[in-house]
C-alpha cells in the first residue's frame, strides 16, 4: 500500500502543552538587556508593554506550558494541520527521497501567525487589556493579530510601512475585514512618525519605523499593549505546536526526518517545527539533521555577527545578543517580506552558537524556480518565504537522487501565496534580480553597534 498524501489527526489531538527548548539545552541564552542601563531586564521593565502571563513565558524554563481551552477551542479552526507526503513532487525530481510538508497556510490568515497571535490576544483580554497595537510589513503578522483579536473582542490597530501598504492592498483589507484600524507607517499619529514625516514627507516607511509607532501608541495608553509576531521566546514557544503534531503524523506513518529545513526570518516558524524534533534527537530517539535557510540578500545567521543589537532602527528597544546585520540594515527589495529582518532570534542565535542546527542562504530566482516546480506538482502555491525552504528540501532531494539515498525530509510550508502574486508576476516578467549581501556592509554597520563590555 503506498503512504496517504495527507497524513491527518482527529481535533482531539491538537496539542495540550507548548515545548520550552530552553528547559533541554546545556546553556540558557544570554539575558536581555536595558538599553540605557546594559543591566539584565526583569518582568517588571516590560509589563509596559506584554501582560504578566506572556512575560512570564518569555523568561520560563518550564520544559511543558499547558495550552488554554480557549486557546485550543480556536485552535479548532484550522489545527491539527495536514502533513503531506509530496509524492508528486518526488516523482517530478525523480528522487528516491521521500518529503513531507506541514502545511501551515490552512489557517484563516493563510500562514503559520495566528499559532501565536491567538494565544497572544487572549492573555492580553485575560489580563483586562483593551487594544493591542502592532507593526506590519507585507500583511501577515498584521492580519493574523487582527483575526486573533476579533476572536478576543480587543481592538487592533496596525501599523504597516508606506511601500507595502501601497502595494499590498489585499492584506489591508483582510485587516480591516477582522475589524481591525490600519494605518500607514509613518503616521502623524504618534511622534516617532511625525518626527520621520518632518525630514521626509515621502518616507516609504521600513519595520524598525513602525515598531516605534506601534511601541509609543501602546505604552501611552494604559488599556493598550504591545504584540510582536516573531523573535521573542514565547512566539517561538507558540509555534511548537507545528512541530508536536508533525511528530504525532510521523508516528502514524512509522517513520522520522533524516533531514528537518526550514526558512528563517525571526525564525519562528523554523522553531515550532524542529524544537520538539530536537527534543527527541537530544533524547536519542532520532538524528535528523536540521538546516535554516535565509535569503542571500538578509543573511542574518550566515554572516551576520552574534553580538547585542537593538530590536529596532532607532533604537528604543532592549538588547539582545542575535546574529545581526546591523540595526540599520536597510533591505533590497526582495520579495519574501517576513525574511528581511536585521537580526534573528536570540534564542535561535543562541542555538546555532551551540552547534545545534545548520544555516544556508539562497537566492531568490533559485527560489521561485523551485516554488513553481512545486506549484505545478503540488498544486499548492508557496509564500515567498517558505520558496526558501522548498529551494533547500528539492537540494537535499536532488542529493539523494545521485546518492541513492532515501532519505526522509521534512519542511514546513508556513503559508500560501494567494496574496503575493505580484513577487510571481515579476519573476514570469524576469524580473527578479539576486542580491549577494556583502561582507563589508556588515563590518561597516558593525561600527554603529553598542560595544557591550563582557
Ligand atoms: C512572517 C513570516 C515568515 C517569517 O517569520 P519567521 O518568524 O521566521 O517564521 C515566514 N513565512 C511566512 C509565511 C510569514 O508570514
Amino acid at each position: 500500500m503506498t503512504e496517504p498524501t495527507k497524513i491527518l489527526l482527529d481535533e482531539d489531538e491538537i496539542p495540550t502543552h507548548w515545548y520550552n527548548v530552553i528547559a533541554d539545552l546545556p546553556e540558557p541564552p544570554p539575558p536581555v538587556l536595558h538599553p540605557g542601563t546594559h543591566e539584565p531586564v526583569g518582568p517588571d521593565d516590560l509589563a509596559p508593554l506584554f501582560p504578566m502571563d506572556l512575560i512570564m513565558q518569555e523568561v520560563s524554563g518550564d520544559r511543558f506550558i499547558e495550552i488554554p481551552e480557549e486557546v485550543r477551542e480556536v485552535y479548532r479552526i484550522w489545527r491539527p494541520s495536514p502533513l503531506y507526503r509530496a509524492h508528486r513532487l518526488e516523482k517530478a525530481l525523480g528522487t528516491p527521497a521521500k518529503i513531507y510538508y506541514k502545511y501551515e497556510g490552512v489557517s484563516p490568515a493563510g500562514s503559520h501567525k495566528p499559532n501565536t497571535a491567538v494565544p497572544q490576544a487572549f492573555y492580553n483580554a485575560k489580563a483586562g487589556v483593551k487594544r493591542l497595537t502592532t507593526e506590519t510589513g507585507a500583511g501577515q503578522w498584521g492580519s493574523a493579530l487582527s483575526f486573533a483579536c476579533a476572536q478576543f473582542g480587543l481592538q487592533c490597530e496596525v501599523w504597516q510601512v508606506a511601500a507595502s501598504f501601497q502595494q499590498k492592498p489585499y492584506r489591508r483589507s483582510m485587516i480591516e475585514a477582522w475589524g481591525a484600524t490600519i494605518h500607514s507607517s509613518p503616521s502623524e499619529l504618534t511622534e516617532a512618525g511625525r518626527a520621520i514625516l518632518a525630514q521626509d514627507p515621502d518616507s516609504p516607511g521600513s519595520l524598525g519605523i513602525a515598531i516605534s509607532e506601534a511601541v509609543e501608541a501602546a505604552v501611552q495608553d494604559e488599556d493598550t499593549k504591545y504584540a510582536l509576531g516573531s523573535v521573542l521566546n514565547h512566539v517561538l514557544l507558540h509555534q511548537t505546536v507545528i512541530g508536536e503534531e508533525a511528530l504525532k503524523q510521523f508516528a502514524k506513518v512509522d517513520a522520522t526526518p533524516d533531514v528537518i529545513v526550514g526558512c528563517t526570518g525571526g525564525g519562528s516558524n523554523f522553531a515550532g517545527l524542529f524544537f520538539p524534533f530536537l527534543r527527541e534527537k537530544l533524547a536519542g530517539k532520532m538524528d535528523p539533521r536540521i538546516v535554516a535557510v535565509e535569503p542571500s540578500a538578509c543573511p542574518s545567521l550566515t554572516k551576520g555577527e552574534y553580538r547585542y543589537d537593538f530590536g529596532d532602527t532607532a533604537g528604543m528597544t532592549p538588547l539582545v545578543k542575535m546574529h545581526t546585520l546591523g540595526h540599520d540594515f536597510v533591505p533590497e527589495p526582495i520579495h519574501a517580506g517576513g525574511l528581511r529582518y536585521h537580526g534573528m532570534a536570540p534564542l535561535i542565535s543562541h542555538m546555532y552558537e551551540l552547534g545545534l542546527f545548520e544555516a544556508t542562504a539562497i537566492n531568490q530566482t533559485e527560489c521561485f524556480d523551485q516554488a513553481v516546480r512545486f506549484a505545478r506538482s503540488e498544486g499548492i502555491i508557496p509564500a515567498p518565504e517558505p520558496t526558501h525552504a522548498i529551494a533547500q528540501t528539492v537540494r537535499e532531494a536532488m542529493a539523494c537522487k545521485e546518492s541513492g539515498e532515501e532519505k526522509v525530509i521534512l519542511t514546513a510550508l508556513c503559508g500560501h501565496g494567494h496574496f503575493d502574486m505580484a513577487a510571481y508576476d515579476a519573476y514570469f516578467r524576469g524580473e527578479l534580480t539576486d542580491f549577494e549581501y556583502p561582507e563589508e556592509k556588515v563590518r561597516e554597520a558593525m561600527a554603529r553597534v553598542p560595544v557591550i563590555a563582557g
